[in-house]
């Protein structure tokens, strides 16, 4: 009967995690958003601290949601993962990001390199490798300026599939950063064998560099660990004068956050690009 249908509907509803519902709501409008043109992408530049220059920008991703305005990414990358949603919209950032960065190189700024995050869960995809390559030769940007963000644990979850595929990403010639570098399950042992460029330092280890003694051990030992490896190294999450001065001091230059700025659109980097070019 109907009573008890609806009986049993609000006993399920009842079990249901709020998460549960909470990603239904979002798989759906996320569906749409890619449809509906409601994502964008944010850029945050990278600067080389000793000439104040910018040499390339990480793209992020941003909803911007009808109603609920600009939606962090940290809401909505979980459940893009797990419903494959990542797939599509990673393809998309990948793509618009190489297309903005065409423009800039065509603007003069024909060293710059864009940074994009991908999810492991596009590693599983067979034909990552060709959907990179065809973003290449649509865009034409030089294949060493575009890196591929990968954190350490997304690497572990399948690791042999996942160096594999990064092996033939490097072959291409596209560069590889490990991000959130320190905080992942890895050892260091397998630095080594694994194809990658930069080591990205997590800006947790940016906290109280000063004065928390651990945060400054770890941030020294990353920055020599990516010297003695013959490794790029980059620091992000950089707010303040005092921590950019304690990174320059052990010779780490490249340099991401507020404290140069905050992600932005495109049309405000290129003000961005203005002024400090004008410093
Ligand atoms: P992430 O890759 O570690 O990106 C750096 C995050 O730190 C960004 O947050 C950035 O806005 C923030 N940040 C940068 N400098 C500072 C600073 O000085 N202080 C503070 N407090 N924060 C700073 P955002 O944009 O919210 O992105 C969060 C995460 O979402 C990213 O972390 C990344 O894991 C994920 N994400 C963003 N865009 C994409 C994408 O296109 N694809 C995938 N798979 N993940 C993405
Ligand atoms: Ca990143
Ligand atoms: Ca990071
Ligand atoms: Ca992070």
């Amino acid at each position: 009967s109907k009573e008890k249908s609806g009986t049993y509907h609000h006993f399920f509803r009842s079990e249901m995690s709020d998460r549960n519902l909470e990603n239904i709501f979002l798989e759906n409008a996320l569906y749409k958003a890619l449809e509906n043109e409601e994502l964008c992408i944010h850029y945050q530049p990278q600067i080389d601290s000793r000439t104040n220059s910018i040499i390339g920008a990480e793209a992020l991703l941003r909803w911007n949601h009808p109603t609920r305005g600009m939606v962090s990414p940290i809401n909505f990358i979980p459940t893009a993962e797990e419903t494959g949603l990542i797939v599509p919209i990673g393809k998309w950032v990948l793509l618009n990001a190489c297309k903005q960065l065409k423009v800039w190189h065509a603007q003069g700024n024909s060293h710059m390199t864009v940074s994009v995050n991908l999810s492991g869960r596009q590693f599983e995809e067979d034909d990552l490798l060709s959907m990179i390559e065809s973003i290449l030769v649509e865009t034409g940007i030089p294949p060493e300026c575009l890196h591929i963000e990968l954190t350490e644990n997304q690497i572990f979850k399948n690791t042999y599939v996942t160096l594999e595929k990064m092996r033939e990403i490097k072959m291409l010639g596209v560069k590889i950063s490990l991000d959130d570098f320190g905080t992942g399950y890895s050892s260091l042992g397998y630095l080594k064998n694994f194809p990658i460029d930069t080591l990205k330092i997590d800006r947790s280890f940016m906290f109280d560099i000063l004065t928390d003694k651990d945060n400054a051990a770890i941030t020294s030992t990353i920055i020599t660990l990516a010297q003695n490896l013959d490794l790029d190294v980059i620091a992000e999450g950089v707010e303040t004068k005092e921590q950019l001065d304690f990174l320059m001091a052990r010779s780490c230059f490249n340099i991401q956050g507020y404290y140069f700025s905050k992600p932005l659109d495109a049309k405000a980097l290129d003000e961005f690009m203005n002024q400090i070019s004008n410093n």
